[in-house]
């Protein structure tokens, strides 16, 4: 069956590929408080329990883990450097095989990159560390508060998106200059 190393900090637990052989399934639920879910990119934060179920079928030797995982993450946008929160949500259906299953580099170019997706060691499968590449994978390249962000100002690092600075307004035609002015005197 999975352990799970209570006395620890951190969740980690261990599926045994070898319970499959006793069993057809086996289905874990797990909610998992953020500060007890290692995440070990330091610039993702989580900021809400880690939900998940997984569900292990198949061989010792052809595991199929079916699974879904939810939390929220914490992100630094990109254009604006404020934080923002975005939910994780995402379902997975994986198969790992032995490390010994590994095709060797030359063979893994021949062969069609089908649902084969991950390898385990040591006859134990590591569910956090499954959950862990989820979460990650969920994590987009380009990290924006919203899709319209106006990011800071290059000249006097105002955000855009909370306050709306002067600085654009220098290569305004020079007959709306008073009306800049008064802006300016409005604003203080
Ligand atoms: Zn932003
Ligand atoms: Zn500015």
């Amino acid at each position: 069956m999975a352990e799970v190393t209570s006395e620890n900090r951190y969740y980690r637990e261990w599926f045994l590929v070898q319970t499959l052989e006793d069993q057809p399934r086996v289905e874990l639920r797990r909610r998992v408080p953020p500060e007890h879910f290692e995440m070990v990119a330091d610039d993702v934060h989580l900021i809400a329990p880690v939900r998940f179920r997984v569900r292990f079928s198949g061989s010792p030797q052809r595991v199929r883990v079916v699974g879904q995982v939810r939390t929220q993450v914490q992100l630094q946008c990109d254009r604006c450097l404020t934080d923002f929160a975005q939910a994780v949500d995402v379902r997975f259906d994986s198969i790992y095989l032995p490390l010994s299953e590994a095709p060797s580099h030359s063979q893994r170019l021949t062969q069609p990159e089908d649902a084969i997706t991950a390898f385990f060691d040591q006859e134990r499968i590591d569910v956090w560390l499954m959950i862990h590449e989820q979460i990650l994978l969920q994590v987009p390249f380009k990290r924006l508060c919203r899709a319209d962000c106006r990011g800071i100002c290059p000249t006097c690092g105002a955000n855009r998106n909370v306050e709306t600075c002067v600085c654009t307004e220098e290569f305004i035609d020079p007959r709306w200059e008073p009306l800049v002015r008064l802006r300016k005197l409005l604003s203080r």
